[in-house]
């Protein structure tokens, strides 16, 4: 049974799944953007594919209202893989 309650939507392409299966991008309470799990949250699947479409779209930007540092878009690229 598929519980609604923890999907969540990707910023790359849109897919639904479990949280378990995204990366989570936070925005604490001052505006700072980081990958964990504070405040307001972005989704994003462990793809360079979505990683760049989210880039290129804003979608991380959009989402959590606010702007996403250089170095939070190279940190999810380490942990995706990206080369
Ligand atoms: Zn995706």
């Amino acid at each position: 049974m598929r519980n609604p309650k923890n999907t969540r939507t990707c910023a790359g392409c849109g897919k639904k799944a479990d949280r378990h299966e995204f990366i989570r991008i936070g925005k604490d309470s001052d505006g700072n953007v980081s990958i964990g799990d504070t405040g307001r949250g972005a989704y994003l699947c462990k793809s360079e594919k979505c990683l760049n479409a989210a880039i290129k779209k804003k979608r991380i930007s959009a989402i959590l209202r606010s702007a996403v540092s250089d170095e939070v878009y190279s940190q999810l690229s380490d942990i995706i893989g990206c080369d």
